[in-house]
């Protein structure tokens, strides 16, 4: 019996995860604008963090919760893989400098209670203990111990990898826009499918109502100076600014966050911004090597939340905001299990 023909537009961090969930019942197309593999859209450059705690501050309490049922789903996603990822669960490290004390209580109270998630108070001595080269730099912070991480470019490697040993079907520098046939089938190319998922990210922003960019922009630096344990984030007066540890001392510096629709070059301000933070919270950086320093734009929506939206063999997927890593699993299970798993 033929497999069900299923097309996913974007392979950006929805369609890999989509593609995963699908790859053994399914005849995958995917279609990604960009010419090369692992290097395109937003999940590309993010940090993935798993930081629903962290991120509580910002967002509603479900969705932060929806994020901590999702760390238990990354591990099992990653075991499919044949490549290995670095998941890493050893929580987040919330430091301050004297001058921005205020902003590290006003973040504390900010934080939402979620189930198997406590916040430590730590002191300098215990800031010692988790980050050694933090020693005397900071007097106080808080360490969500629950949190997490992974090597988003080791999953982009492991996942086309995985992908390209299967019957899917890649189409490289597509860009791609739904069509309907006469009788209202969606179908992609001029191909008619019995499924679309519809993961482009800001790509779909002309056929999705109400979907923006907010603008990102970060560093990927090489620091063999520098050894940090587990994502840092420093409180700053514009934006808190976090420093999570890769593989092979690689260190992703990041992120501004801007209402604009500007996917061009990260701006002066911003790198200034950006590594002289860095460099205030360990002067290890200072050596350091800029590998890359890029922009790109999170797909969101007005209430800053996730959409899923069927609309009849067209499933869409988008809107995951600065909480991709975070939701991506269940965002994705919950859109695919009605109709297709
Ligand atoms: C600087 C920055 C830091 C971030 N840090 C974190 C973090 O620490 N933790 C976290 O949880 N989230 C983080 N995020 C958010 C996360 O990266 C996004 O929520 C996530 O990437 C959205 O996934 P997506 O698949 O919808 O979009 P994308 O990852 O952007 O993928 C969309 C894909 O669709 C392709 N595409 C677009 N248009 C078309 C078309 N017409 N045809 C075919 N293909 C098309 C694109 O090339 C791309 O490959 C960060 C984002 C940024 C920008």
């Amino acid at each position: 019996m033929r497999k069900p023909k299923v097309a996913i537009l974007g392979f950006g961090l929805v369609g890999r995860v989509a593609a995963l969930m699908l790859q053994d019942q399914y005849q995958l197309s995917i279609f990604e604008a960009a010419q090369t593999p692992n290097n395109n859209g937003a999940g590309a450059l993010a940090a993935a963090m798993l930081a629903p705690m962290a991120e509580s501050v910002i967002c509603e309490a479900d969705l932060a919760q929806m994020g901590v049922e999702a760390m238990t789903l990354w591990p099992k996603l990653l075991a499919t893989l044949s490549m290995p990822v670095m998941y890493q669960q050893v929580g987040t490290l919330i430091v301050a400098h004297q001058q921005d004390m205020g902003d590290l209580r006003s973040f504390e109270q900010r934080l939402k209670p979620l189930a198997g998630h406590q916040a430590q108070h730590v002191s300098s001595h215990d800031i010692a203990k988790l980050e050694p080269e933090l020693a005397g730099r900071f007097h106080q912070g808080i360490y969500l111990p629950s949190e997490g991480q992974l090597d988003n470019l080791a999953f982009y490697k492991a996942s086309f990898e995985q992908l390209k040993n299967t019957e899917c079907q890649f189409y490289f520098g597509k860009s791609v826009m739904l069509e309907r046939n006469l009788q209202g089938v969606a179908q992609v190319n001029g191909e008619a499918f019995d499924w679309v998922i519809d993961c482009r990210g800001i790509g779909a922003k002309h056929q999705l109502d109400g979907l923006r960019g907010v603008r990102g922009e970060v560093a990927r630096i090489y620091a063999p100076e520098v050894t940090l344990n587990r994502p840092v984030r420093l409180m700053h007066p514009r934006y808190p600014i976090y420093i999570a540890p890769k593989p092979n001392n690689e260190f992703v510096i990041g992120a501004t966050e801007i209402e604009s629709q500007d996917d061009g070059p990260i701006t002066v301000r911003s790198t200034l911004e950006l590594l002289s933070a860095a460099y205030t919270v360990h002067s290890g950086f200072a050596e350091a090597r800029v590998m890359a320093i890029s922009a790109g734009l999170r797909p969101a929506f007005s209430d800053n939340r996730p959409h899923i939206e069927t609309d009849g063999n067209v499933i869409s997927i988008n809107g995951l905001y600065r909480h991709g890593y975070l939701l991506a699993p269940a965002v994705v299970q919950q859109a695919l299990s009605k109709e297709l798993l």
